[in-house]
């Protein structure tokens, strides 16, 4: 028995804070966890989920379209926002509960107040007007959009926190930004009829991913009917007296909209959280520095998820969460791997994607064989949906390994998932050629691009 209050502490009850605590206390430790807004954090509350349903309501116009040529006659829908809110409200309040429930059920003990350090073993409750001690402190206080406080104007935009709770849909928004959420927020607003335009600093949206994926993704968005302004900037925000906003983009044209959404980034939550007080140093975004074990410098004290700014995705930091446990409590180090992560982009169409980008692998690998097939998945052949699918794998022609596999196209998500398996196993092409098919499915044209479309030596394409 410790003379602390606990075994350990958690700050923040996010999809990682939660894991950590869960998993500790199911080890038998003594547990408390602290929230001061909502259990679930930013993926269940204000993120990856309720977006994902927004997602789902924004693609029922294109299926209401595609049923005419399967011989469905579809009468005039219409759409209610405030319905969806309210829906998407009660879902979110569900899991918020299954949080909460599943991290006390377990024996941790939950604190809904603002925790603070006041020194490396003592966390203050905010509003509560105490303070506990505990051996090991765990911070997993993710992050917050960034602001934009050098946009004249930035007053009058939101982020994709009042995104999800606008009173009424607009009519028309401007999204600054080319990133994930710009990119998903964008599709989103115009499935709902919202007239959108994204405003991107770059030369090609979601500057990460593969090229062909990015120039496809751009010229499918486009064609359904978003604006995408490349290489330009918001430079002013200004408030009409009708209400409306005129956003000035870099060379002088105004759009009128009614709603400006800023998506440029996420930053740490780690303000007057008494990092300084308990000796816990930060990096210049603000992010906690931490080990290759989310260990920061004062020995006691962890970090995981956002607020360490390794890789924002909701999967690393449950990942980071169960290597903490294993370190800390089962006397195994364990140190996160974050290396070969799929992730997706919720767009319409989707983007999967696992691995290196061709241009990455250009980079480091000197010859590569690329095999990649454009072809209209079948459920567009009777609708006459003009959408095409991209996959494309990007393969070590020395060791003929599998470096990346892209997907852009229906169910994008679900195929990156388990593309996931193989290269994490560091598998090849002769791999994928002797994996049998399954039929008729859009999956299976990975398996069966048997010739490389063509090759890139020493970073230059060679058909
Ligand atoms: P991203 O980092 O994906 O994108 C930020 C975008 O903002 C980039 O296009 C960037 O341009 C641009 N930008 C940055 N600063 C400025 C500026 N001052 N002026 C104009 N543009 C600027 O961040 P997001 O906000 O989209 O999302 C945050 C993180 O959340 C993501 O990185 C991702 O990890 C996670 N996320 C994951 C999702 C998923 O898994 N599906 C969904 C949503 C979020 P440039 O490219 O030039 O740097």
């Amino acid at each position: 028995m410790t003379a602390y209050d606990y075994d350990l502490f958690v700050i923040g009850g996010g999809s990682g804070g939660v894991r950590a605590a869960r998993v500790a206390a199911a080890l038998g430790k003594r547990v408390a966890i602290a929230e001061e807004y909502r259990f679930g954090g930013t993926c269940v509350i204000r993120g990856c989920v309720p977006k994902k349903l927004l997602v789902y309501a924004s693609q029922f116009p294109e299926h209401f379209e595609d049923a005419a040529g399967y011989g469905w006659t579809v009468p005039k829908a219409d759409f209610d926002w405030p319905t969806l809110i309210a829906n998407k409200d009660r879902e979110i309040e569900r899991l918020e509960g299954i949080y909460k429930r599943n991290v006390e059920g377990a024996g941790a003990e939950t604190f809904h107040a603002r925790a603070e350090l006041v020194d490396r073993h003592t966390v203050r409750l905010a509003g509560e007007n105490r303070t506990v001690t505990a051996e090991t402190i765990l911070i997993a206080t993710g992050g917050r959009p960034a602001p934009h406080p050098a946009l004249p104007g930035h007053e009058h935009c939101i982020t994709s926190n009042e995104a999800f709770h606008l009173a009424q849909l607009p009519k028309a928004i401007v999204i600054e930004g080319g990133g994930y959420i710009a990119v998903e927020f964008a599709n989103i607003f115009h499935g709902l009829g919202v007239e959108t335009t994204l405003v991107y600093r770059g030369a090609e949206i979601l500057s990460r991913f593969d090229m062909d994926l990015r120039r496809t993704l751009h010229e499918t968005m486009e064609r359904k009917g978003i604006r995408i302004l490349c290489h330009a900037v918001s430079e002013k925000v200004e408030r009409r007296p009708d209400g409306r906003l005129d956003v000035t983009v870099s060379g002088g044209e105004v759009l009128v909209t009614d709603q400006m959404m800023l998506a440029i980034g996420r930053v740490p939550n780690t303000e007057a959280l008494g990092l300084e007080a308990a000796g816990v140093r930060t990096a210049k975004t603000g992010a906690i520095e931490v080990d290759d074990y989310s260990r920061s410098n004062v020995d006691n004290i962890w970090a995981i998820g956002d607020v360490t700014n390794r890789v924002q995705l909701t999967p690393v930091a449950i990942h980071e969460a169960m290597c903490f446990v294993e370190t800390a409590f089962k006397g195994n180090p364990v140190a996160p791997d974050h290396d070969t992560i799929a992730t997706a982009v919720f767009s319409q169409p989707e983007i999967g994607t696992v691995g290196l980008s061709e241009d990455e692998a250009a980079k480091r690998y000197p010859e590569l064989e690329i095999y990649r097939a454009s072809f209209r998945p079948m459920r567009n052949t009777l609708s006459g949906r003009d959408e095409k699918m991209l996959m494309k794998l990007v393969v070590d022609a020395a060791t003929r390994k599998v470096l990346g596999a892209h997907v852009l196209g229906p169910d994008a998500g679900e195929m990156a998932q388990l593309l996931g398996i193989p290269l994490k196993a560091g598998v090849t092409k002769d791999d994928f050629d002797r994996t049998m098919a399954v039929h008729p499915t859009a999956a299976e044209e990975f398996v069966t691009m048997y010739k490389p479309s063509y090759v890139v030596r020493d970073g230059r394409r060679v058909d």
